[in-house]
């Protein structure tokens, strides 16, 4: 079976994708490709952002650390003078990241 990746920007496109089409009624065409963590371009298919569903052992660390790092950010965002998160928005957020980035360091499914 092929591995599932996790593309370079943790779906983010995705998210941006369903807003737009949410609120605008927008739906800009889906990649074929996309650019994974372990550095190959592979069909969008092919790619999760569910640590339930990554095998790559490569894209598993790079989600590890880009969640990591997104924490880290949002925790500075979130304690900056005039933020547009409050403190208990970003604590939220950086719980979950955080429990992201655990569950993508953990071993892969099966
Ligand atoms: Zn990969």
């Amino acid at each position: 079976m092929d591995a599932i990746h996790i593309d370079t920007k943790l779906r983010a496109d995705l998210a941006v994708r369903e807003m737009l089409a949410a609120t605008f009624r927008l739906v800009p065409d889906v990649p074929t490709t996309v650019t994974t963590g372990c550095g190959q371009q592979v069909p969008l298919a092919m790619t999760s952002g569910d640590p339930d569903a990554v095998t790559c052992l490569p894209c598993r660390a790079f989600a590890q650390r880009e969640h990591l790092r997104l924490a880290d950010l949002v925790l500075d965002l979130g304690l900056a003078p005039g933020s547009v998160f409050t403190a208990s928005q970003a604590t939220g957020a950086v719980a979950k990241l955080r429990e992201l980035a655990a569950k993508f360091g953990a071993p892969p499914p099966r």
